[in-house]
């Protein structure tokens, strides 16, 4: 609940800045039709927003494509690929083409960011009672033992068919929906819609810029308290946030776990990092790449930066430091009730 209440707020807060009216979008100063559509899938809630003549129709294609998308690769729905995948004993089977792409991508990411992107940590995830929301600490002994089925090495695809050693599980929850978003942006763009905000829990894409042609607004979630920290105007790419404060559980000692795991030791991710934010034109990129720089630890993060071109960020620390990639400096800026933070910028 406490997830479900803060992504809310998170969206709210979003489509504040966005300027875009909540309850009646038809409200814009542009005087171009708008439509949105709001709806939960993928286990989190959606927005999508679209301006100019055609959107309404186009929106529907595009809720349409994510409920498909979501029917492939639910962990639980016994009629998903990803089902079938990891309860074939091994076998390779045959899946959809966006199954194949989405699981090639996630295994390239994962060799990529040196195994911190893991999409085979879901049973170790589960241990932690995140996928049921009943939450516990398991023993060492338990998470050793599930860290020998925790290897994306041992999962391949060929052709058409993905295959996965037995008492295996692949998951794809840390690239689905950035996948998804990209694939509603390329659908909205073929319908002719030239300005349009997506939000699919935190990962954002957006088409264009606002009906008026200035950028688009987004409000940064604080790590910290139920508040932004700051504003990044952006236009024609995607955002995508990765953090251990929208879904956690503390612990009876206090100690607080968050939903991300550190692949290298089982362990809920504890690091110097509070939230990733990954700026890109490509959504899925962002959403690989928000979770594994969570996992990386800041100067991590920074390193794999500096090594790889193609993207921007934005590191919120523990400590309420934020640093901003050289990218970005004209991009953001601090909310006046947050001036006393620390905003630094990373240079290449
Ligand atoms: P969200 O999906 O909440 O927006 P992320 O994109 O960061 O956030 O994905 C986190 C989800 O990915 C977790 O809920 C879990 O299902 C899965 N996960 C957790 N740790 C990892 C990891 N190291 N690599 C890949 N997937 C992970
Ligand atoms: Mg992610």
């Amino acid at each position: 609940m406490k997830r479900l209440l803060s992504s809310l707020l998170a969206i709210c807060l979003l489509a504040g800045l966005a300027g875009c009216a909540m309850e009646s979008p038809q409200g814009n100063e542009s005087g171009l039709s708008a439509s949105s559509h709001d709806f939960f899938a993928m286990n989190t809630y959606i927005r999508l927003e679209a301006y100019g003549d055609g959107a309404e129709d186009a929106l529907a294609l595009a809720q349409a494509r994510i409920e498909e998308l979501e029917g492939l690769w639910s962990v639980t729905d016994e009629t998903s690929d990803i089902y079938a995948v990891n309860h074939s004993g091994g076998q390779p089977v045959s899946v959809s083409e966006d199954s194949v792409e989405l699981v090639s991508f996630a295994l390239e990411m994962a060799e990529e960011t040196g195994g911190a992107l893991e999409p085979t940590v879901y049973l170790v995830l589960t241990a932690w009672g995140f996928t049921t929301d009943e939450h516990r600490v398991p023993s060492q002994e338990e998470i050793d033992g599930l860290l020998a089925s925790v290897d994306y090495r041992r999962v391949s695809v060929d052709g058409t068919t993905v295959q996965s050693e037995p008492g295996m599980m692949l998951d794809l929850g840390a690239v689905g929906k950035g996948y998804a978003s990209d694939e509603v942006a390329a659908l909205l763009r073929e319908e002719g819609i030239t300005s349009a905000l997506l939000d699919l829990g935190g990962n954002i894409v957006m088409i264009g810029s606002r009906p008026d042609g200035s950028d688009w607004r987004l409000g940064l979630q604080s790590p910290f308290e139920n508040d932004t920290v700051g504003v990044l105007t952006a236009s024609d790419c995607a955002v995508v946030t990765s953090g251990n404060y929208e879904n956690f559980f503390t612990a009876d000692d206090g100690t607080i776990y968050g939903h991300i795991i550190d692949p290298a030791t089982g362990y809920p991710v504890n690091n110097d990092l509070a939230s990733v934010t990954v700026v890109a034109p490509d959504g899925k990129l962002c959403d690989a790449l928000s979770t594994s720089l969570f996992v990386m630890g800041a100067d991590g993060a920074i390193e794999y930066w500096r090594e790889h071109s193609g993207f921007e960020m934005i590191l919120i620390m523990q400590d309420r430091q934020i640093l901003i990639t050289e990218g970005l400096d004209d991009q953001f800026s601090l909310d006046e009730a947050h001036l006393d933070m620390e905003l630094r910028i990373v240079e290449k």
